[in-house]
């Protein structure tokens, strides 16, 4: 009798022990899998963060109207921009890839529909093409990242600051706020 009481004993310490092992094993699995989809996770942000290089890439990217203007160079309608009316202080970035283009504090007000800056940020991020379409010469302004058309610069800015306009299409930026 008292052998078998200490059998039981030892065989309900041997249980415990193996099934504490069991959860030990269950939660170990559990962080590995976490792990794995963090890892994924931030791989699948990478990956959106990537600037396309194919039409495809950029089609999958873009919507139709973004597509439109930033890689086939067409312009939205004037007045029709969500930065046209827009005060805030912060960034403008380029929509297709993310690069800084403009600051509020050189936006100003040139009541001809788009969004207009007299300075970029930083020359290097923006690129000036000669334009000879639609029968006139003009200035294309691209990013120089990622080659998406921005608009055109002209030179009736003001003329207290750098006499540049910067014309820009709404749809080809994105904002960061500062505020
Ligand atoms: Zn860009």
């Amino acid at each position: 009798m008292f052998y078998k009481k200490i059998l039981y004993i030892l065989l309900a310490l041997y249980l415990s022990n193996c099934s504490s092992k069991t959860q030990k094993n269950i939660t170990s699995n559990l962080l590995d899998f976490n792990k794995n989809s963090t890892d994924t996770n931030s791989t699948q942000k990478k990956e959106m963060n990537k600037t396309p290089k194919t039409q495809e890439e950029w089609k999958a990217k873009l919507t139709p109207e973004e597509y439109y203007v930033l890689r086939e160079k067409g312009t939205e309608r004037p007045f029709s921009g969500e930065f046209e009316n827009h005060h805030e202080k912060g960034i403008y970035v380029c929509k297709g890839c993310g690069t800084e283009l403009f600051r509020s504090e050189t936006k100003f007000d040139a009541h001809c529909g788009w969004p207009s800056f007299y300075e970029g940020i930083d020359k290097s991020n923006i690129k000036e093409i000669v334009d000879r379409s639609h029968g006139m010469i003009r200035t294309e302004v691209t990013c120089a990242k990622c080659g998406g058309h921005l608009g055109h610069v002209f030179n009736d800015g003001p003329i207290d600051k750098t006499g540049l306009r910067y014309c820009i299409n709404s749809i080809s930026i994105g904002f960061v706020s500062k505020e």
